[in-house]
């Protein structure tokens, strides 16, 4: 989960006030001792720390609180804006060109996942409807222009390039020519990345700055590299001067400290989270639903626009015809499994449902794999089967076992889940009827 060991310390210490009538000052002072021990292990940045707790505890110990008649939801509601304004309030979008094409320069050390991330996001703007182009510009490492010429590949966006034996200047410069006359609207350009900062890398980059004029300079950074990630973001900012920052491996980031403290340091915004390696895992940042994410209080409105971009939404009103008529087989299971993979791993969904925090998360024990088996004991059965459940008998249970790869008792236990869904459908397909009946539902 994003940030799961900061957000169960958080709600743990927060949680302490929330039952309470009234709050003393020593109360608040306690909670806030907590808050600063979790954000420091975290690895948030000392002074960013420091600076937070001394705002949260002057509003905390204020009127706001004090007189208020929930003051334990007061200071988390408190807690949850000061979050919010340490990553930037609101969404920092890209700044298009007022004429196209607006060029995106990215850049970034070896190994925080630059090339991974320009093809993301030509996928994404492509998606928006923009005519991205890429531009391979490392020359050095080997393989570089292979791999973004994949990575292209894949989502479906050319890319430009000239070999190893050019100036990277040049290339970017002939890039741009090439994709004015190809009517691209977006060029995006993916730099040389070092194993460390050195003078050579910077000045190449102010080079390719100078000649091509970004609209955007995006800087890449790996989440799990902690405070080494902001004080990169302070390098690039001091020396090339960057418009914003794509944070990577969010999805791996337990702690959270470099999301928390790089728009504190650097005064620039995160515009994108990579949230795992697949080229569809990047999404814009906003700082609201993520510091809901970190204290508990999920994040409906991500949840709303994933499910909008993945689900059919004349598929789903057919599924709901058919739950009222208890019609509900394998078959539309099946396609809804399928549907709900593709808005990411289980854990990451739940994680965004209000009320789910991260300890019920643990106990939940969510397992993508167990996803899998289902998927595959369902893709056993015969069309038969999966319309008319009931004529699977111990042979065919045998069978759709070994094909699937899973043990009978798993067979087993799906059936038995299935038939117990249906009867509980049924059950509150007769109460309907009855409140129905009696005027109190329509
Ligand atoms: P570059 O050297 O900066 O160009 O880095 P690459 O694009 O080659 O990425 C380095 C590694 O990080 C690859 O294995 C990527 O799959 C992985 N990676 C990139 N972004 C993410 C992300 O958001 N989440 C996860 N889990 N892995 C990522």
């Amino acid at each position: 989960m994003v940030f799961e060991s900061l957000a169960e310390k958080l709600q743990n210490a927060l949680g302490k006030l929330k039952g309470k009538g009234k709050l003393s000052e020593k109360d608040v002072k306690n909670a806030m001792r907590e808050v600063k021990l979790a954000l420091l292990e975290a690895d948030v940045n000392y002074k960013v720390v420091k600076d937070f707790v001394k705002k949260v505890k002057e509003r905390a110990v204020g009127h706001e609180v004090m007189d208020s008649l929930t003051p334990g939801q007061q200071v988390i509601k408190i807690v949850n804006d000061e979050l919010c304004n340490l990553m930037g309030k609101t969404q920092s979008k890209i700044e298009f060109a007022d004429s196209p094409p607006t060029i995106i320069m990215m850049c970034g050390l070896q190994g925080a996942g630059k090339t991974t991330t320009t093809g993301k996001l030509a996928s994404l703007l492509k998606k928006k409807g923009k005519k991205p182009l890429l531009v391979a510009c490392d020359i050095y490492r080997p393989a570089a222009i292979k791999q973004l010429e994949v990575v292209g590949g894949k989502v479906d966006v050319p890319v430009f390039s000239m070999g190893d034996k050019q100036n990277p200047v040049n290339i970017a410069k002939a890039a741009v020519e090439h994709g004015k006359k190809n009517g691209n609207d977006v060029i995006i350009i993916d730099t040389a990345g070092r194993l460390h900062i050195d003078e050579e890398l910077m000045e190449e980059l102010q080079d390719i700055k100078d000649e091509v004029k970004p609209n955007e300079i995006l800087l890449v950074l790996d989440a799990m590299t902690g405070q080494d990630a902001v004080k990169v973001a302070e390098s690039f900012e001091n020396k090339l001067g960057i418009n914003g920052v794509i944070l990577t491996k969010l999805d791996g980031d337990a702690r959270g400290g470099s999301a928390l403290s790089i728009r504190a340091v650097t005064d620039k915004p995160i515009k994108f989270v990579g949230m795992g390696e697949k080229l569809d895992e990047l999404e814009p940042f906003h700082p609201d639903r993520m510091a809901s994410r970190i204290l508990g209080m999920g994040d409906v409105l991500s949840l709303i626009e994933k499910a909008q971009e993945n689900f059919d939404t004349k598929k789903a009103l057919e599924l709901e015809q058919k739950l009222r008529k208890q019609e509900f087989t394998f078959e539309d299971f099946l396609d809804q499994l399928q549907q709900m993979k593709k808005m990411g791993p289980l854990s990451q969904i739940l994680e965004m449902v209000p009320g789910v925090n991260s300890k019920q998360l643990k106990k939940l024990n969510v397992d993508d794999k167990e996803l899998v088996h289902i998927e595959a004991i369902i893709q056993s059965m015969t069309k038969e089967e999966r319309l008319n459940p009931s004529i699977i008998d111990g042979s065919r249970r045998k069978r759709i076992a070994k094909g699937s790869g899973t043990s009978i008792q798993q067979v087993n236990r799906l059936l038995k889940q299935f038939n117990e869904t249906k009867k509980m459908l049924k059950k509150l397909g007769k109460m309907e009827k009855t409140m129905k009946k009696r005027g109190k539902f329509n």
